[in-house]
């Protein structure tokens, strides 16, 4: 059930009504829009009891929400989500293209700066790298855990970027978002439905990566329990999904940026790196992302990707990533996008061709 505001309803009515849903044994959710708000009630096994809500001060109308997610769709919310960092200019799902690039994994304080300077350097906004790595072998590298955390937090320092990092566990996440300013919950957890529902409890964005075979309402559903907990900066990211095709490690289904965009309020990113697993076709995928709409990339990019100690096949020497970027830099402004640096004004920085 969704209840949707006057226009002109004012913030004391949204509250009298938030309050009189949760007397009501459900929970509130204010979206404020645009044109007005409507709040989303949630917490209901079966049809709400909406008692006197209709007849509030303020109320217009009472729509009942036939899609199993709620939250992140239109319904509640038509605008467009933009998530935004206190202080800083970097936003992701506005005009401006989200640039998110670094390692898969933070290997030494050395490696973390030496591809931090040059991401920066290119125009990137925020940096990647897990110091958690969730890996299919026990043995391969696991991530240097909270020493990962601390690096991230010097590049940070250092460059002004704003950094995101994977959570695996609830005890990771605990880490993560004292450290971090996005909490990514990766492809293999997408539907660990407590560690959505922790993530939903913190004060930090979350990016939810898609599940390796799940299919859009799934994908949705998982943004739907971050934000049932009532937080409501999610990022969705395409990342490619299983298929028989052997020629790349995933398959980068770029159609799910067009799709999500339709039912959905929240930015989406995609992930050519392991969309793809394959170097060579990262940038080529990275184009396509960008003419088909995405709100930003995420791309994994290492200063000697053939030492890495994860995922060097796809990731990008820093030279390809300058070139990647002087590429999306002239696709963004066909799309009605522009893209920015670290440092740079926004105004000034609308990219002519
Ligand atoms: C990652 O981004 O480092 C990662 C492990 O991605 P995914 O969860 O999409 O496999
Ligand atoms: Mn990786």
């Amino acid at each position: 059930m969704l209840v949707v505001m006057q226009a002109h309803a004012t913030e004391e009515q949204v509250r009298a009504v938030c309050e009189r849903i949760e007397s009501l044994g459900y929970r509130a959710h204010a979206m404020p829009g645009a044109q007005r708000t409507a709040i989303g009630i949630t917490g209901n096994r079966s049809e709400v009891e909406a008692g006197t809500l209709e007849e509030m001060p303020g109320v217009q109308e009472l729509i009942r929400v036939t899609k199993p997610y709620k939250l992140v769709s239109r319904d509640v919310k038509d605008e467009n989500t933009v998530v935004r960092f206190a202080g800083a200019d970097a936003t992701i799902g506005g005009r401006n293209l989200a640039i998110i690039a670094g390692p898969c994994a933070i290997e030494s304080l050395d490696q973390a700066m030496a591809v931090a300077e040059r991401v920066s350097r290119a125009g990137a906004q925020f940096f990647r790298g897990g110091a958690y790595k969730p890996r299919t072998s026990p043995y391969s590298f696991q991530g240097l855990g909270e020493e990962g955390l601390r690096i991230m937090a010097e590049v940070r320092d250092k460059y002004g970027l704003k950094i995101i990092t994977e959570a695996i566990d609830h005890e990771s996440l605990e880490l993560v978002e004292a450290y971090a300013d996005v909490i990514q919950i990766g492809a293999r957890n997408m539907q660990n439905f407590s560690l959505l529902k922790r993530a939903g409890r913190s004060k930090k964005p979350v990016l939810v990566k898609r599940g390796m075979s799940a299919t859009l309402e799934e994908f949705l559903m998982a943004a739907e329990y971050v934000m049932s907990e009532g937080n409501y900066n999610v990022i969705l990211c395409e990342r490619g999904v299983r298929t028989f095709a052997d020629h790349t490690r995933n398959t980068l289904d770029l159609s799910i940026i067009p799709a999500v965009q339709r039912l959905s309020h929240l930015p989406i990113v995609v992930d050519p790196s392991h969309g793809t697993g394959k170097r060579n076709k990262v940038t080529p995928l990275s184009r396509a992302a960008v003419a088909v709409g995405a709100d930003g990339l995420i791309v994994e990019v290492h200063n000697d990707p053939d030492k890495a100690l994860s995922d060097g096949m796809q990731s990008l020497y820093p030279d390809q990533f300058d070139e990647l970027m002087a590429q999306v830099r002239q696709i963004a402004p066909v799309v009605g996008r522009t893209v920015v640096g670290v440092g740079e004004h926004r105004q000034d920085s609308a990219i002519a061709v």
